[in-house]
């Protein structure tokens, strides 16, 4: 989508972004509260340009590949209920990765699958003791 590439580019989506941050402070992923640089998901591209703020979420890049991953395999209706359902995963606290065929590299993956197999570990321990770690984050 070169447009939205551009799109990204521009001083209105800058500002938006600044506002976003601004307003939500969210202080780690949406998603799954891993703290990693942020990216803003567009949860519909409806309103492109003139977003709202429930428009967009501000998620990790692991989770944010995860949705757009699910949304491309075309097993959601579309970009808003891949979201949800990716949303609803972490919520529920289920495995937080599916199984993928591609071995993840990059940093914030590596760091990222370190965190949530230590999460795994503490959680057959005590699952307070990980809710109060998830908590801190
Ligand atoms: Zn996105
Ligand atoms: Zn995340």
């Amino acid at each position: 989508m070169n447009n939205y590439k551009h799109y990204l580019q521009s001083d209105h989506w800058k500002k938006f972004r600044k506002f976003y941050f601004a307003r939500k402070k969210p202080k780690g992923c949406q998603f799954c509260r891993f703290r990693d640089p942020l990216q803003l998901h567009h949860i519909t591209y409806e309103r492109l340009g003139h977003e709202r703020l429930e428009d967009v979420v501000a998620i990790c890049d692991s989770c944010h590949e995860e949705v757009h991953d699910l949304h491309n395999s075309g097993k959601s209706k579309n970009l808003r209920a891949a979201t949800e359902s990716v949303r609803l995963k972490y919520k529920l606290k289920k495995k937080p990765k599916p199984k993928s065929p591609l071995i993840r590299t990059s940093k914030g993956k590596a760091r990222k699958r370190a965190y949530n197999e230590a999460s795994d570990k503490r959680m057959q321990m005590d699952d307070d003791f990980v809710n109060a770690v998830l908590r801190n984050l």
